[in-house]
């Protein structure tokens, strides 16, 4: 979209242009003032005109005399030298004794010039600047000097603004955005039944999922200006700052009505008022600002507020009440087509082979954000630039989503042969566990090249479709996978690494998860003792319970995990030939593919 912006010109403009001025003016001065011309003359001519009798007028200075001829027609000009006669000699020649030869123009105007001209240019200009500071802050008083002023950034319609095909997936979002979009073109249709628009919509959902694209898709669908702002402009050093930019952002949404505006992370300002000491003053006064802007206006004037978060248990109920941001829209991550759809929008920013199959891509980069997608197809384009090639192929796509996972291939990580042992034994640890269960999603890829997130290797799971409920036995399986790796290193080493700390970190996640929040535990039934409190950053929880369940609760999750460790173990030492062979087979390869794994595991088989 082309970005209009006033033509506000920064302070260091007039700065330059008083420079300016003031050389203009020292060189135009001089030549207002200029001396007639003055001719410089060696001593000894100087002499021979007093002895001619030929001196006009003469001043004798310090440095220098200048005097003229008898008709006062030529200036000269020469040294001083140590002539004790020479004002004597000047007297008997006639010379009269002047003390401004060369200097003409009348005083009067060499004063104007020099003096009240700069003065009434520097007054001038301190009133340009006044009146324009005036205009900007819409008469404010000018000792607020550039306070309160909302920067938002108007936008208007254009033709390559952003429209909902460019959003791709997120279709309920879209579908509940598009009467939006109507009623900005039909206002008519609503007010006729006598319905109004919700004033403001509130987008949550997880950073990158497209909430700001959505925002300015509504406006470039129905093409109306987009004023865009965050919330954390907004919050200012002084209290009253705030308050006022969002005073004078209704201010210009009002005058550009009907027009969208967006407020980007809209919980830096509305976050729950709790009343405590320590809260600020002036994010409470903005926020204030905004419920009473927001309450100012009637449902129709055509000014839709849309806002953005991924933290909404955070907002104060105040702002998310009927009639203020009334309407709220999850803008979730994509699934499993939703990602092939946005790996196809901004594929075709780019060239790629025929090969690619964008819906395996979609399949392998399960719980990616439309952002991490549009970077994955970058990286890929990147990565087939590096090797020389014009278009983009299937290799690529697949190693980028490696990359946006767990880092870049670490070149030069040295690892020992025993190391390098180890880690393959440990990743097929994970994947035949998983493969031996029938609950496990299928192999992808198994790989023991190291990454730069410090990853020594890692075995890819991939489900078949998107899984939107997992069984118990779903997630048993998939703690035991996790504690796989652990135990191939104790069945064939008899000894234990560092390496399984992620792996120990998610199985105790995993496990916390169904005995506290999943109610997968015979003794504590359905009752929750977690709750999530930041659904789209991290998933952060809180424990609400008494000392003694919180210490049954550890017990359970040990045994949980203890149970699956156990399960882990016995299938590896059942299959301890398969365990080996497929060791020594990625050992040598270093990266397998799914269908490698599971072939040698079947040929393993048969053969016994
Ligand atoms: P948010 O505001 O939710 O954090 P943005 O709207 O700023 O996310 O999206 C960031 C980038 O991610 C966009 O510029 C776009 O390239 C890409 N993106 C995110 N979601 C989508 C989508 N649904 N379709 C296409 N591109 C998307």
């Amino acid at each position: 979209m082309k970005e209009v912006k006033s033509p506000k010109k920064p302070l260091i403009y007039y700065y330059v242009l008083v420079l300016a001025i003031l050389f203009l003016f020292n060189m135009i001065v001089p030549s207002f003032l200029m001396r007639p011309q003055i001719d410089l003359v060696d001593y000894g001519t100087f002499m021979d005109m007093i002895d001619d009798q030929d001196i006009g007028q003469v001043e004798i200075t310090d440095t220098e005399i200048t005097f003229t001829n008898k008709d006062n027609t030529k200036i000269y000009q020469t040294g001083v030298m140590n002539d004790p006669t020479l004002t004597e000699r000047l007297h008997d020649c006639g010379a009269v004794f002047a003390s401004d030869v060369g200097e003409e123009g009348s005083p009067i105007l060499s004063f104007l010039l020099s003096f009240v001209l700069p003065l009434a240019i520097f007054i001038g200009l301190g009133q340009y600047m006044n009146k324009k500071m005036m205009e900007q802050m819409g008469g404010k008083n000018a000792m607020s000097f550039g306070m309160g002023k909302s920067n938002a950034r108007v936008y208007v319609q254009s033709s390559d603004g952003i429209r909902f095909d460019d959003v791709a997936g997120e279709d309920e979002a879209k579908e509940n955005l598009a009467e939006i979009v109507d009623y900005l073109h039909n206002p008519k249709k609503y007010t006729d039944v006598g319905a109004s628009m919700p004033k403001g919509v509130l987008l949550v959902g997880p950073p990158g999922t497209g909430k700001t694209m959505l925002a300015k898709a509504v406006a470039g669908e129905a093409g109306v200006p987009f004023f865009s702002i965050s919330g954390s402009e907004f919050v200012e050093m002084f209290v009253g700052m705030g308050a006022s930019k969002v005073r004078d952002l209704f201010k210009q949404a009002k005058e550009k009505a009907p027009c969208i505006v967006f407020i980007d992370e809209i919980d830096a300002i509305g976050k729950k008022r709790d009343g405590q000491f320590s809260t600020n003053d002036e994010r409470e006064q903005t926020l204030n600002q905004l419920l009473t802007e927001m309450d100012g206006f009637e449902g129709n004037n055509g000014v839709i507020i849309l806002a953005a978060t991924n933290r909404p248990e955070s907002l104060d109920p105040a702002l998310t009440r009927p009639g203020r941001f009334d309407r709220r829209v999850p803008v979730e991550l994509p699934d499993l087509a939703g990602r092939e759809a946005i790996l196809k929008v901004h594929a075709k920013k780019i060239k790629t082979a025929s090969d690619v199959d964008f819906h395996t891509i979609a399949r392998m980069a399960a719980g990616t954000s439309g952002a991490e997608l549009a970077n994955i197809i970058n990286e890929a384009a990147l990565r087939a630039v590096r090797a020389g090639r014009t278009t983009v192929c299937q290799a690529d796509l697949e190693e980028s989503i490696e990359v946006v996972i767990a880092g870049y291939q670490k070149k030069n990580a040295i690892l020992s042969d025993q190391e390098k042992k180890v880690v393959a034994y440990h990743e097929i640890g994970h994947a035949l566990v998983a493969a031996k269960q029938s609950h496990s999603a299928p192999v992808q890829k198994i790989t023991i090249i190291p990454r730069t997130s410090g990853a020594l290797g890692y075995t890819m799971q991939v489900e078949q479709n998107d899984k939107n409920l997992l069984t118990k036995e779903e997630l048993e399986d998939k703690i035991a996978t996790l504690t796989g790796g652990r135990a191939a290193e104790e069945v064939v080493f008899g000894q234990i690494t560092t390496g399984a700390s992620n792996d120990i970190e998610q199985a105790t996640k995993l496990a916390r998860a169904m005995i506290t929040r999943y109610g997968m535990n015979e003794d504590f039934d359905m009752v929750a003792f977690e709750t999530v409190t930041n659904q789209y950053l991290g998933g952060d929880t809180s424990l609400a319970c008494s000392a003694e369940t919180q210490q049954a609760i550890d017990q359970k999750v040990v045994a949980l995990v203890k149970r699956q460790h156990a399960k882990a173990r016995k299938i590896l030492e059942d299959n301890r030939e398969a365990l080996d062979r497929l060791a020594q087979y990625l050992y040598e390869k270093e990266t397998i593919t799914g269908e490698e794994f599971m072939q040698l595991l079947a040929e393993g088989g048969a053969q016994q």
